[in-house]
C-alpha cells in the first residue's frame, strides 16, 4: 500500500482527532499509483496514524477513514454503515425520513446516505467514495434488503475531486411523514437529496408556537416550515422563495396536507420581500428565516454577516409582541457565537427586546462530532420579540 508522510508537526491535528491533510502537510508519498486509492498515513517519525483515501488533486487531499491498521474494504464499510444504523436506532431518529450516514461524523468523509422510506439516496463527495462506490451500494443493500438506491452525486465536488458524478434520473415521487405532515420528496427531482432533513425538529418546535397566528416562512424551500405550522393551527403563512421549481413543490405540500387554502406563496428576492411586508405594516406572530449559506469562505463572513443582519432586523420588525422568530444559518463559518452576535446586533439596531427561548442546531441525524467543528454547520435562535 502507498505510504503517505506528513511533515514533521503536521500530525498534531490528526492526533487531536480531526481526519483532515491538506496536501501543503505532506512531506512525501511512496508507491502511490492512482488517485482515490487509500494509503497509509505516518508522521515525520513513521508512526503509524491511519488510512485515507488520497487524491492529489484537491488542496484537501486525504482524510482518514480509519487509525487502526484494518483493510479498507467491502466489510470495512458494512461495519461503518451499520454502526450509523445502530446510533440512529439507539437514539431513536429512525423514521420515514432520515440521514443515514453524514459523512466524517459517521466515520466515511466524503459519503452522505439519506433514507426516503424504502429508498437510500446515496451522495459521493469525493474520488475515494466515488470509486468504493459498489461496495457502499452492496452494505446499503444488505442493511436494507429489496430498498431502492438512488445516486445524486454532488456537481460541485465532482468537479474539485474530478470525476463524473453519477446522478440518476428522478425517480417516482415519494410520500414521507415527518411528525404528522407528510411531503413528497422525489429523488434527483430538487436541492438536496430532497427535503432538508436536518430542519425536522425545528420545523415541530415552531409548529409549537404556531396556533391561531400568522406566519411568514421566509426562504421557504419545500414549505416544511409553513406546512407544520398551518397543520399546527396557524390562521395564514406567507410562503417566500425565489426558486419557482421550490414553490412548485412548497404548493405541493402544502395540498398534501391539506392547509393550501390558508397560504399565500410569494416569488423573488426575500431582502426586497421582506422589506415590501414591513412597508405594507403586515405582522405576523411567528416568522422563520432559512436562507441559504451567505458564505463558503473564511474571507467573506463579513458581507454574509451583513445579510444575516439585514434580514433579521426585517423580520424582528415584522413580529407582533410575543410573535416569535425561527432564525438560522447554514455557512459552516458562521460559529453560534457569531450568530447569536448578529442577532443581537440586528435587535439593536431594529429597536427590538428579544427573549432567547433555545439556541438551535442540526437534528442528530447529522451529528456533530466535538472534534470535528466542521460536522457542525446548521446554527439557529428561537427568540420572542418581548416590547
Ligand atoms: N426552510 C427550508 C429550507 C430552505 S433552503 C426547509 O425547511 O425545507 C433555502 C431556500 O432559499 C432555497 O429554496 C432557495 O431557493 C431560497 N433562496 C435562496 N436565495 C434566496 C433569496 N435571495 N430570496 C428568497 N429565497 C432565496
Amino acid at each position: 500500500m502507498a505510504r503517505l508522510i506528513l511533515k514533521r508537526g503536521e500530525d498534531a491535528r490528526l492526533r487531536a482527532g480531526h481526519p483532515w491533510i491538506y496536501r501543503s502537510q505532506i512531506a512525501d508519498l511512496k508507491g502511490f499509483s492512482r488517485a482515490g486509492e487509500a494509503v497509509e498515513v505516518l508522521d515525520a517519525a513513521g508512526h503509524y496514524l491511519g488510512q485515507g483515501f488520497y487524491n492529489p488533486r484537491p488542496s484537501l487531499c486525504c482524510r482518514l477513514l480509519t487509525r487502526r491498521d484494518e483493510a479498507v474494504d467491502a466489510e470495512f464499510f458494512q461495519r461503518r454503515l451499520e454502526a450509523a444504523w445502530d446510533y440512529r436506532r439507539t437514539a431513536r431518529l429512525i423514521s420515514d425520513a432520515y440521514r443515514l450516514c453524514w459523512s466524517e461524523a459517521d466515520g466515511l468523509p466524503g459519503l452522505v446516505v439519506d433514507r426516503y422510506g424504502p429508498v437510500s439516496v446515496v451522495q459521493c463527495l469525493t474520488l475515494g467514495m466515488w470509486e468504493a462506490s459498489a461496495w457502499i451500494e452492496a452494505a446499503i443493500g444488505r442493511l436494507f434488503p429489496g430498498g431502492g438506491l438512488h445516486r445524486q452525486d454532488e456537481a460541485t465536488a465532482a468537479r474539485l475531486e474530478g470525476f463524473v458524478p453519477r446522478q440518476d434520473p428522478a425517480g417516482p415521487e415519494l410520500v414521507v411523514a415527518e411528525d404528522g405532515c407528510r411531503f413528497g420528496v422525489t429523488p434527483g427531482g430538487g436541492h438536496k437529496t430532497g427535503l432538508y432533513l436536518d430542519q425536522a425538529e425545528n420545523r415541530a418546535l415552531v409548529a409549537r408556537h404556531a396556533a391561531g397566528r400568522r406566519m411568514l416562512d421566509a426562504f421557504c424551500f419545500s414549505g416544511g416550515f409553513a406546512c407544520h405550522a398551518l397543520k399546527a393551527g396557524a390562521s395564514h403563512a406567507v410562503l417566500l422563495d425565489s426558486s419557482p421549481d421550490a414553490l412548485g413543490l412548497a404548493r405541493r405540500n402544502l395540498e398534501l396536507n391539506g392547509v393550501a387554502e390558508r397560504a399565500e406563496l410569494r416569488e423573488g428576492n426575500a431582502f426586497d420581500l421582506l422589506r415590501e411586508l414591513e412597508a405594507a405594516g403586515e405582522r405576523f406572530g411567528v416568522v422563520v428565516l432559512d436562507p441559504p449559506p451567505f458564505t463558503r469562505r473564511k474571507d467573506s463572513i463579513g458581507a454574509a454577516a451583513r445579510g444575516y443582519k439585514e434580514i433579521n432586523i426585517r423580520a424582528l420588525r415584522l413580529l407582533e409582541p410575543g410573535g416569535v422568530l425561527a432564525t438560522f444559518s447554514c455557512s459552516h463559518h458562521i460559529t453560534p457565537g457569531t450568530f447569536e452576535d448578529i442577532c443581537r446586533d440586528a435587535a439593536g439596531d431594529a429597536g427590538v427586546q428579544a427573549r432567547l427561548l433555545h439556541t438551535l442546531s442540526q437534528r442528530r441525524d447529522h451529528p456533530v462530532l466535538l472534534t470535528i467543528p466542521e460536522s457542525r454547520y446548521l446554527t439557529g435562535l428561537l427568540l420572542e420579540r418581548a416590547s
